[in-house]
């Protein structure tokens, strides 16, 4: 850290609220000026980019001020959980780039610990065995300006109470016929105060402890506690938790002290327009094949931006642009593509590809002749040198860059007009060859070996200039152009609607045999990014190889939603 910054944090400046808060405790001298973050996601699908907003917050905050951040697989509902997640998260976090050394925890470590604080709680009056139906216990929750009902099982004795909730982790009882509760007030303002459930019966296998337990914990009884029996100090979660944080703290208390007691601070969660966010939905998206699985590029989870060719640093600049605060707000995809632009055009290779080829014979340029023209690889960095790259007789440029009767202002290339070959020659077109159907086949042009890249001929002016590919030299592949998901701003906020009617049905196009300069396909290592010049990024498909080269369109090189919004 800059030496400046260093002393700005000393003093507590910049600092957002989450930051400020710790910061305030950590000054206070609280739980021993420890700082302890942890990041707590259910093993229950792939981590999303609202994820990787609190992995940025919980990560990063323990990083600014030097405490350590635990990642904890919060593993308590064995039906939906499973190990394929595990490793996916595990791969995501250190993807982003962060680590939790070797403090990877699980809920289900503790269902021991927890299970004997439920026993004490019912031997002090403070839970009991409720035989009611979650319909029925709903029913008496009454309203936030009613209040609830009393179970008729709220009384019984001790003996009972420790003799059922034995039984129901023995695996006596069916699925859903018992609960255990928590004693605390049915009539409270705070809905999670009318006697929450703090077990229910589960009779799945778990991915960790197996049959052992018959019963689990909830989410209110398991997390607090967690955090206490890791040495958790800040528990920071998104909004959603502010009504359950008394409920954290009434749990806590019956383990703390003074001298040390973990705290929940709540922040905004991240939604994204274009996009969806919940997990459930993305896994009916993965189920009902509507994209190709959990890193489909088109998907908001981090391993299908990580495939799409989005950068850690992109994401990590873009959190810190939108911030954290306490209002919920819907952000735009375009800010965030925005920041992946920026990143890519720092370190993305300059290469030359035709997508929607058509061929160009120079019919004054010697047959067999092949020049090498030097191509600077990122005008943005002075470090990244030039390749080189074949000029030839024959070459392919973009077909929607030829008109053979142009609109006025079309400066690319038009029967009689000139153009430039980028970093080689003025070219002039002379004629085309068309096909049966009135197709064009071939372009012909002459150039003008005065004009090569470097010599006075050179600065001649013209108005277009174009990208090709020497046609004897170039390499097939395949492009996937990517856009997004769903071309509804929301779709979250449409509950009426089917998902299958919002998605965008051009999110994905696929285009076969595109024309690559050799220097990409020499290249086409996984994790390289290029900018096709005039066309956009690209990043080669995992499931590309050798002799079937497929690239990812990450993103064009300008924003045409935002074009289109504001027509
Ligand atoms: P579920 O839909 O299963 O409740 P979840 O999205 O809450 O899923 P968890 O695995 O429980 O998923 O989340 C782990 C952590 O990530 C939690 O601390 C949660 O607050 C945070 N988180 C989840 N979604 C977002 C989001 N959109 N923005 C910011 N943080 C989020
Ligand atoms: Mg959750």
């Amino acid at each position: 850290m800059a030496e400046k910054e260093t002393e700005e944090l000393n003093e507590g400046k910049g600092l957002n609220f989450v930051e400020q808060l710790v910061y305030d405790d950590l000054k206070a001298g609280k739980n021993g000026g420890r700082l302890n973050t942890r990041f707590p996601p259910e093993p229950n699908g792939y981590l999303h980019i609202g994820h990787a907003k609190a992995i940025c917050m919980d990560f990063g905050i323990a990083e600014k001020f030097g405490g350590t951040c635990n990642l904890r697989f919060d593993d308590t509902n064995p039906v939906k959980e499973d190990v394929e997640y595990v490793d996916s998260i595990r791969e995501d976090i250190h993807w982003l780039g962060f680590d939790w050394g070797d403090r990877e925890y699980y809920a289900s470590d503790y269902f021991p610990q927890l299970y004997d604080l439920a026993v004490r709680m019912i031997k002090e009056g403070k839970a009991y065995v409720d035989d009611q139906t979650s319909e029925q216990i709903a029913a008496q929750k009454g309203t936030p300006t009613e209040p609830g009902q009393e179970s008729p099982y709220r009384n019984r004795s001790v003996e009972e109470n420790l003799d059922l909730f034995e039984r129901m982790n023995k695996g006596e009882f069916d699925e859903g016929s018992r609960v255990l509760r928590a004693k605390i007030d049915m009539a409270s303002d705070n809905m999670h105060f009318r006697d929450p459930i703090m077990y229910r019966i589960i009779k799945h296998p778990h991915h960790r402890t197996g049959t052992k337990w018959n019963v689990y914990p909830m989410y209110d009884f398991a997390h607090g506690q967690s955090d206490y029996f890791e040495g958790v100090t800040h528990s920071i979660c998104t909004l959603e938790f502010v009504p359950h944080r008394p409920l954290y703290e009434y749990f806590v208390k019956e383990l703390a002290d003074e001298s040390y007691c973990p705290r929940q601070i709540e922040f905004n969660r991240l939604n994204l327009t274009y996009t969806v966010m919940s997990k459930r939905k993305l896994l009916q998206l993965v189920k009902e094949n509507l994209v190709n699985g959990w890193d489909d590029p088109r998907m908001p989870t981090i391993s299908g931006m990580r495939r799409r060719g989005f950068t850690p640093r992109s994401i990590r600049n873009f959190m810190d642009r939108i911030g954290y605060t306490k209002y919920e707000a819907l952000n735009s995809m375009s800010l965030l593509e925005h920041a992946v632009r920026e990143d890519l055009n720092a370190i993305s290779t300059r290469v030359m590809a035709v997508i929607n080829p058509v061929k160009m014979v120079i019919t004054n340029y010697p047959e067999d002749k092949v020049e090498s023209v030097s191509m600077e690889n990122n005008p943005e960095d002075p470090e990244a040198g030039t390749h080189e790259m074949p000029f030839s007789r024959e070459i392919y440029i973009e077909r929607d860059d030829f008109m053979e009767n142009p609109p006025k202002k079309f400066f690319r290339l038009a029967p009689d007009k000139e153009v430039r070959l980028k970093g080689a020659y003025i070219v002039k077109c002379t004629g085309v060859k068309k096909d049966a159907d009135g197709n064009i086949e071939e372009i012909y042009c002459t150039y003008d070996p005065d004009t090569r890249s470097g010599l006075p001929g050179s600065m001649r002016k013209v108005k277009g200039t174009l990208h090709w590919v020497s046609a004897g030299h170039a390499v097939n592949a395949t492009a996937r152009l990517y856009d997004r998901l769903f071309n509804v701003e929301n779709p979250a906020a449409e509950t009426d609607r089917y998902f299958r009617d919002m998605l965008n049905p051009d999110s994905l196009k696929v285009v076969e045999n595109i024309k690559l300069e050799p220097y990409i396909a020499e290249h086409a290592e996984p994790g390289e990014h290029f900018q096709f010049q005039r066309i956009g990024y690209f990043t080669p498909d995992k499931s590309s190889a050798p002799g079937n080269l497929i690239f990812n369109r990450t993103i064009a090189l300008k924003d045409s939603w935002e074009k289109e919004k504001n027509k």
